[in-house]
């Protein structure tokens, strides 16, 4: 039987060992961390894309479990006018539309899930290093142990080990030049429904805000910063100066920002926030990437945690039914195009999200009319992976 080292326990790598598994190919997860991570951030949107993704393998259940319908996706200026909307919905027939959750909750779930179905998972595992052999790929840990299998899948991250392995000259990742921080709020904003996202254009930031079926509302900002902060900065800013800066930047907004703000319960933590937009090559050898690893993307194309699942299932059917070797190449050639488009359609969104004055009159007429005739995510949500068919080299 066919034998897997997957490396990275986020979300790419649990659902890549499930995937395998129903490919009857065996697989072992080795986490860095102790336990799940993904603390850091707040929360996110799992499109459907990912969802139909999950589905082939039979493991949508997990995370409709823990995440719930965001169906509709409003625009509004900071002067409050409503700019147009979006529906969130996706490939399948039935109204599947996008989730929410709480980034935490999609990695327990998904871990919670593997473990379910048999899944080694190692934790406090953290790869070091990782050799060719004649018949496969060597791993080597911090802790100095060492293990072979017929391949290695790097599920590693944005900052991937494996991917200094597999294109050793590969630029570091890029800066998205925005600020994060996020919120659970017990305010609930006049008008605001449950699982109604609401994106608002501020003058000087960018503000989500999203009620949840539980009572509170679900939060995010993205301040700009174009220079790239030191490492640790943005962490290191206290939670009274989030507040004072989230209210000044959206004091003249029509924005429920200040009341959410206040009504959220601290810490308030920031992080930033890196892409990767080429990777020059996702394989070498019996090594590949999967996820940010291969192409991390800025949250605002939504869709850095859907894309991490298509690609795990694409490769369990490639390996499935291909000599590794085809495999990680038709893997590449099947997933590149895309995962690059999202990336680059994120980038340029996050970094339109605070235009100077000219560039706000243009967005505030432009936009509506785009809305108005077609829903420029469609392309993203609307993808269907395939599984039953066999994959094909040619
Ligand atoms: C700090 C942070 C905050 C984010 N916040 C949001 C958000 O709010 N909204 C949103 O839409 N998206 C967010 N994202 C993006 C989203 O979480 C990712 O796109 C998605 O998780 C990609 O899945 P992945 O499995 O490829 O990588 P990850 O989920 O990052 O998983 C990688 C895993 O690999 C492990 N690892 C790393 N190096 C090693 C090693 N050498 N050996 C073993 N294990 C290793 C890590 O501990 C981690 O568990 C955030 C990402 C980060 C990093």
């Amino acid at each position: 039987m066919t034998r897997a080292l997957v490396i990275g326990g986020g979300v790419a790598g649990p659902v890549a060992a499930m995937a395998l598994q129903k490919a009857g190919i065996d697989a072992v997860v080795h986490e860095a961390h102790p336990t799940p991570s993904g603390d850091v951030g707040a929360w996110l949107g799992l499109q459907t894309n990912g969802l139909d993704a999950l589905r082939a393998i039979d493991a949508e259940q997990a995370v409709l479990d823990v995440g719930f319908p965001t169906p509709v996706i409003e625009f509004r200026s900071g002067t409050g006018k409503v700019l147009g909307s979006t529906a969130t919905t996706g490939p399948a027939p039935g109204g599947t539309v996008g989730l929410s959750m709480k980034r935490s909750e999609l990695y327990r779930a998904l871990h919670g899930e593997a473990l379910r179905r048999g899944v080694d998972v190692r934790y406090r595992s953290r790869l070091v290093d990782a050799r060719g052999t004649p018949a496969g790929v060597t791993a080597t840990f911090a802790d100095g142990t060492t293990e072979t299998a017929d391949l290695l899948i790097g599920a590693d991250g944005v900052r991937s080990t494996v991917r200094s392995l597999v294109d050793p000259g590969c630029p570091p990742p890029r800066y998205v030049p925005v600020l994060n921080t996020a919120g659970y709020s017990e305010h609930t904003p006049a008008g605001a429904e449950v699982g109604r996202l609401t994106m608002v254009f501020g003058r000087r930031s960018f503000f989500g805000y999203l009620p949840a079926p539980t009572g509170q509302t679900w939060w995010f900002a993205n301040p700009p910063l174009t220079r790239e902060p030191a490492p640790d900065e943005v962490a290191g800013i206290p939670d009274a100066q989030w507040r004072s800066l989230l209210r000044d930047l959206h004091a003249g907004d029509r924005c429920p920002a200040g009341d959410l703000v206040e009504a959220t319960a601290g810490p308030l933590r920031g992080w930033t926030t890196y892409d990767v937009p080429t990777v020059r090559r996702w394989h070498r050898g019996r090594t590949v990437l999967i996820g940010d690893a291969a192409h991390a993307t800025s949250p605002a194309a939504g869709q850095g945690s859907s894309l991490a699942v298509e690609d795990a299932v694409v490769l369990a059917r490639c390996l499935r039914d291909l000599p590794v070797e085809d495999a990680v190449d038709l893997f590449e050639r099947t997933r590149r195009a895309r995962a690059e488009r999202v990336v680059a359609q994120g980038f340029r969104t996050s970094s339109a999200k605070s235009p100077p004055a000219v560039g706000r009159v243009v967005r505030d007429l432009v936009l509506p009319v785009v809305l108005r005739r077609r829903d420029p995510q469609a392309w993203m949500r609307r993808h269907h992976v395939v599984w039953d068919a066999p994959a094909l080299t040619a």
